[in-house]
């Protein structure tokens, strides 16, 4: 397994893959890794000659008074285990070889970012948006996993790639759990012993949500009153949004007609959490 560190040298190792006829797969990570980044791999490695995947805490997409300062990372742990999956390389950039001095160009990706965590987290998505646009130009994948766990980053992704013409296919993969049902995520560490009870309230409220939508229920508001009472009944829980949106443009709906998402953004004492389900897919809680 290939480090790689320099925007120079991903970039003439992909040039040599694609002269070569090779397939490049990749995922684009900020480290710490958890079973669902693994997942995300292995997806990679099946569907490309190559995998590539990227660990960089990417500063623009946190908000001032977030926690890029105190993000988890453990390069050598996150080696270890991509090395165990068959990632071919790590790219490893530094902040000065994502954004020199004189940086000045986002790409911004509007309608579907407008709302939930685009309204909780100004700026976020454009953070995303660009350093992953700067990523596809550095590692020139022709495939690219993306989880569902951030649905509306996938989507973000997904529409920028169709605007600009960027010649990758973006495959989404289902979001990997704990035994308990609790999402994987980096941020899981910030959570108390005590707070993780209330933590799993989210998956245990999407479960509700998934059982009303398959006894029939249609209205969106009476979903969302009965999940934010039961998470809003647990306790360390603060709810910042509980909404439910059609899957492509994002936007709120007040009935479940077409393919629609509830998404949950809860902060659970000083982590804050997302899950999301889509009706009428599975559920494996
Ligand atoms: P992150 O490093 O957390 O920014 O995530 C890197 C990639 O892993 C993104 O595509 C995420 O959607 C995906 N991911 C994070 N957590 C999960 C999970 N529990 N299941 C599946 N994919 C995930």
């Amino acid at each position: 397994m290939e480090i790689i560190e320099t925007v120079r040298e991903m970039q003439s190792y992909s040039e040599d893959l694609r002269r070569r006829g090779k397939k490049i797969a990749f995922v684009p990570t900020m480290g710490y890794f958890h079973e669902g980044h693994l997942n995300l791999m292995r997806e990679g490695r099946r569907r490309g000659d190559c995998s590539v995947i990227s660990i960089y805490v990417n500063p623009t997409q946190f908000g001032p008074n977030e926690d890029l300062a105190r993000y988890p990372r453990d390069f050598e742990r996150d080696r270890r285990l991509a090395a165990e999956v068959g990632v071919d390389v790590i790219f490893y950039p530094s902040d000065k070889e994502m954004y020199p001095p004189g940086y000045q160009t986002y790409v911004n990706v509007e309608e579907v970012t407008n709302n939930l965590c685009g309204l909780s987290r100004p700026g976020h998505f454009r953070g995303v948006t660009t350093v992953c646009c700067k990523l596809f130009n550095m590692v020139k994948p022709h495939v690219t996993i993306f989880g569902k766990k951030d649905f509306q980053q996938l989507v973000a992704i997904k529409r920028m790639v169709l605007d600009l013409n960027m010649d990758l296919e973006v495959v989404a993969m289902p979001t990997t759990r704990e035994p308990d049902g609790l999402a994987m995520s980096s941020r899981n560490v910030y959570l108390k012993p005590e707070e993780r009870e209330s933590a799993l309230s989210l998956s245990r409220s999407l479960k509700m949500a998934k059982a009303m939508y398959d006894e029939g229920e249609r209205d969106a508001a009476r979903i969302i009153e009965k999940v934010k009472a039961y998470i809003a009944g647990h306790p360390y829980t603060k709810i910042d949004y509980v909404q439910i949106c059609d899957t492509t443009t994002m936007k709120d709906v007040s009935r479940l007609d077409g393919e629609a998402v509830i998404a949950l953004a809860v902060r659970v004492g000083t982590a804050r959490l997302i899950d999301n389900y889509v009706f009428g897919e599975p559920l494996d809680i």
